[in-house]
């Protein structure tokens, strides 16, 4: 149902976020970077959240780096980083498998170099025989023969099947340019084998459960600030987070003015609040 327009932050509302906040989640891409570097103002909002106490984590869909190279890209960009504050999907994955238990192999479809790595790290293995789980991530090198394996691979029931996330497109910096995501590549995988996935990323809650487990945190004290409605905005509300959309990534305006769509089933993604950046939290705190 309808719930009300998203607010843009104002000195008022932000005084009121920092009351009743204790821990503020960010997606990366489109929040604190983009393709270009960094965004103007996303460091110097997030070193203040620190400073005033709050507890920050990094959010990202991305399947194709591991967890450290997001420790090394954020120090990089002057963010004092430690590991267990980030969240990217290719370890998110692994974690899921080592807390499953899992003893078998599993068949990657995706970067050696970034969910390879992960499941190393965890004493999974990944080739030979034995396969009873396939995992999609983003996959560079996707083709005809590796969609036949692991939809033949799913035949069998008793084979998981987990994606790390299902973004349809990424942004680019040209307009003209439209770059097919993890989305792209996890559907001709459902659709030939007629199976759906268990969805590590965002908007499905697992994200968040494994953040749950390892810091013990309410959801209702959480901000999740993202760029985008169908992923960070909705994983918002499946975990019961309160949720600030910024506008310098993929979602625009119009998007958020747009109000509840009032079809029968319709998903509400309208977030509690917005800004044009993550500067424009930062100017009133
Ligand atoms: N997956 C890939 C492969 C990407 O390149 C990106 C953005 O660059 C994303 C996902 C989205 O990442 P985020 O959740 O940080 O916006
Ligand atoms: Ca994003």
């Amino acid at each position: 149902g309808f719930s009300g327009m998203a607010q843009q932050i104002t000195r008022e509302n932000a005084e009121e976020i920092l009351q009743n906040i204790d821990n503020f989640l960010f997606d990366c891409d489109g929040v604190l970077w983009d393709g270009n570097g960094p965004i103007k103002g996303s460091l110097e909002t997030v070193l203040r959240l620190k400073e005033l106490g709050k507890q920050v984590f990094y959010v990202t869909n991305n399947s194709s780096q591991t967890r450290d190279h997001y420790v090394k890209k954020c120090s990089n960009y002057g963010y004092s980083v430690k590991r267990d504050e980030i969240l990217c999907t290719a370890w998110i994955a692994a974690e899921y498998l080592r807390a499953a238990n899992f003893k078998d192999k599993v068949y990657v479809m995706g970067r050696e170099e970034s969910v390879g790595a992960e499941l190393d790290a965890v004493g999974i293995k990944y080739t030979g025989p034995g396969v009873r789980c396939v995992l999609v991530a983003f996959d560079p090198h996707i083709n005809y023969t590796k969609l036949i394996r692991a939809a033949s691979y799913l035949k069998k029931p008793d084979c998981l099947y987990l994606a790390t996330n299902e973004d349809s497109a990424f942004p680019s910096t040209n307009p003209n340019l439209a770059i097919p995501g993890t989305g792209c590549m996890v559907v001709p995988v459902s659709l030939a084998s007629g199976r759906e996935p268990i969805v590590m990323g965002k908007p499905a809650p697992n994200m968040f459960e494994v953040l749950r487990k390892v810091h013990n945190i309410d959801p209702s004290r959480c901000m999740m600030i993202g760029d985008r409605l169908d992923t960070d905005i909705l994983f918002a509300k499946n975990c019961g987070m309160q949720s600030t959309l910024v506008l310098s990534g993929i979602s625009t305006i119009d998007d958020v003015q747009r109000p509840a769509e009032t079809t029968a089933g319709a998903v509400d993604m309208q977030p509690d609040f917005y800004a044009e950046n993550l500067a424009g939290l930062g100017m009133f705190i």
